[in-house]
C-alpha cells in the first residue's frame, strides 16, 4: 500500500472540486439557519451505550457498522455513525429543553463514519448536514422539515430526486402491527439471520432487497391498515400541508428506514441518477428516542442529507453550481522592489475585504499570469522596475484584455470601485 493512499472506503476533498463540496453544505443549511434553526456541533465519538440505546441493538449500524474503541482509560466509544442520538444527547445535557422554547431547532454539519463495504456512493467516512426539531409533536413540523430539504435540493438545482413518505405508527398500533408482521414471517422460508431479525426488528425484513425475500412478502400485513386513528390523521394532516406547499411526494408503505428509533412520520429522499445508493438524505419522526437514551419524554423530528451523495447527483444531473471566483484580484511582481510594494498592496486589498493573492517565489512573468489566469482573478496588478520608478502599476482586466496604468497609492481604491 503507498504511504500516500487514504483509507479503504474514505477519499479526499481537494481543490478545485472540495468548492463543490462547500457549497452543497452552505446549500442545504441555509434554509434551515433562515427557518430558525440554531447551529449546534457535538464531538466525532460517542459513548457506545449512546449509539446502542438510541439507533437499536439490532440495526445493522449497530450491530456490524460501528467503529468502536477502547480508550487507555477504559471507555468504550463508537465514532459516530449518525447524528440524532448524539444532537439529543447534547440539547438534553445543555437542558435546551427547559429553556421554555420548544421545539428546540438545532442543525449540524459533519463526519460520520461506518463500517460499510464501500462501494459507488456508499463509504465508511461520509459528510451530512442534518436538522433536528426537539420536543414538539406538531404535524406542520414535520411538513416545514420536508419542504426545507426539498428547497435545499431546488436550489442546488437538482430535478431528478423523489420523495418517499411513509408513517410507522405510534406505541400504541405499532406494536400491533409489529406481532401481525412477525406471525406472517414466521411462516416464510428464510435463511437464520433473517429469522433472528423476525425476532427482535421485523420491520427490517420488510427492507430487505433479495428478490426471493421480496417475493415472499408481497402478501405481508401492511402498516397502514393498522394505524391508530391519531396516527392516520397526524400522517393526513402531514401529507396536506406539504401538498399545500407544492411538494410533490410518493407514499411508500415499504419505507422502514435502517434506523429503530422512528414513528410515525418517515421519509427518504432518492435520486434516480445514483444507481443501488439512490438515499440522498432521510429522516422522520422519533418521539421514543429521549426516552430511550434516559430522558424526558421529547417528541421530535429530523432528516439528514448526505452530502457526498447530493455531491453525486449534481454529477448525475450534469449540473454545474454556479461558483464564484474565489480570487478577485492577482498580483504578479517583477522584481525584489515590487514584490515587496505590490505584497503591501495585497495586505491593503486584503484589510478592505477584497479577495487577493500573490505570485510567490520570484516567479517570470509568463509563468505568474498563467496563475493568475487560473486563480479566477478578474484584475491583476503588475509591477515592474520602471513602473516603480513612475510610481504606478499596471491594472489588466482579465476579461477585456485592457491594461491601464494606476498611481500605486490609488491602486486599492480603484479596485475597490471597480469591484463594487
Ligand atoms: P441514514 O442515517 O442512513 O438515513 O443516512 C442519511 C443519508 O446519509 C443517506 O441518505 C446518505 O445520503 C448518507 N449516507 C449514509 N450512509 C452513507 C455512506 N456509507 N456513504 C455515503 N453517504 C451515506
Amino acid at each position: 500500500m503507498s504511504t500516500f493512499q487514504a483509507p479503504k472506503g474514505t477519499y479526499d476533498l481537494t481543490p478545485p472540486s472540495s468548492a463543490t463540496f462547500l457549497a452543497v453544505r452552505e446549500a442545504i443549511s441555509a434554509p434551515l439557519r433562515d427557518s430558525g434553526y440554531g447551529y449546534i456541533e457535538t464531538p466525532g465519538f460517542e459513548n457506545v451505550e449512546l449509539f446502542a440505546r438510541g439507533v437499536g441493538e439490532s440495526t445493522d449500524i449497530v450491530t456490524k457498522e460501528m467503529y468502536t474503541l477502547t480508550t487507555k482509560g477504559g471507555d468504550q466509544l463508537a465514532l459516530r455513525p449518525e447524528g440524532t442520538a448524539s444532537v439529543l444527547r447534547a440539547a438534553l445535557e445543555a437542558n435546551l429543553h427547559k429553556a421554555g422554547n420548544l421545539p428546540v431547532k438545532l442543525w449540524y454539519s459533519g463526519s460520520y463514519y461506518r463500517y460499510e463495504r464501500p462501494q459507488a456512493g456508499r463509504y465508511r467516512h461520509f459528510s451530512q448536514v442534518g436538522a433536528e426539531a426537539i420536543g414538539t409533536e406538531d404535524p406542520v413540523l414535520d411538513a416545514e422539515l420536508i419542504i426545507l430539504a426539498d428547497q435545499a435540493y431546488r436550489s442546488l438545482g437538482l430535478r431528478q430526486f423523489r420523495i418517499l413518505l411513509n408513517s410507522l405508527g405510534d406505541k400504541e398500533c405499532r406494536p400491533v402491527y409489529r406481532e401481525a408482521l412477525q406471525t406472517f414471517l414466521r411462516d416464510l422460508d428464510l435463511d437464520e439471520e433473517t429469522r433472528r431479525r423476525i425476532e427482535i426488528n421485523p420491520l427490517r425484513v420488510l427492507d430487505d432487497k433479495r428478490a426471493d425475500v421480496q417475493k415472499q412478502l408481497t402478501d405481508a400485513p401492511k402498516l397502514r391498515d393498522y394505524l391508530c386513528d391519531a396516527c392516520k390523521a397526524y400522517h393526513e394532516e402531514v401529507r396536506a400541508l406539504i401538498t399545500a406547499a407544492g411538494v410533490v411526494f410518493e407514499d411508500d408503505e415499504k419505507l422502514v428506514r435502517g434506523l429503530d428509533y422512528y414513528t410515525r412520520t418517515t421519509f427518504e429522499f432518492v435520486h434516480d441518477g445514483l444507481g443501488s445508493q439512490s438515499a440522498v438524505g432521510g429522516g422522520g419522526r422519533y418521539d421514543g428516542l429521549s426516552e430511550m437514551i434516559g430522558g424526558p419524554e421529547l417528541p421530535s423530528v429530523g432528516w439528514a442529507l448526505g452530502v457526498d451523495r447530493t455531491v453525486l447527483a449534481l454529477e448525475a444531473e450534469g449540473v454545474e453550481l454556479d461558483l464564484p471566483a474565489t480570487t478577485s484580484v492577482y498580483a504578479v511582481p517583477l522584481g525584489e522592489e515590487a514584490r515587496r510594494v505590490l505584497f503591501g498592496v495585497v495586505t491593503e486589498l486584503r484589510r478592505a475585504g477584497i479577495a487577493a493573492d500573490f505570485a510567490f517565489g520570484g516567479r517570470g512573468l509568463k509563468g505568474a499570469m498563467k496563475s493568475a489566469n487560473r486563480s479566477g482573478a478578474r484584475y491583476t496588478l503588475v509591477a515592474g522596475e520602471r513602473d516603480l520608478a513612475e510610481g504606478v502599476v499596471q491594472l489588466k482586466d482579465m476579461e477585456s484584455g485592457e491594461q491601464t496604468a494606476v498611481p500605486l497609492t490609488e491602486a486599492a481604491a480603484e479596485l475597490a470601485k471597480r469591484l463594487g
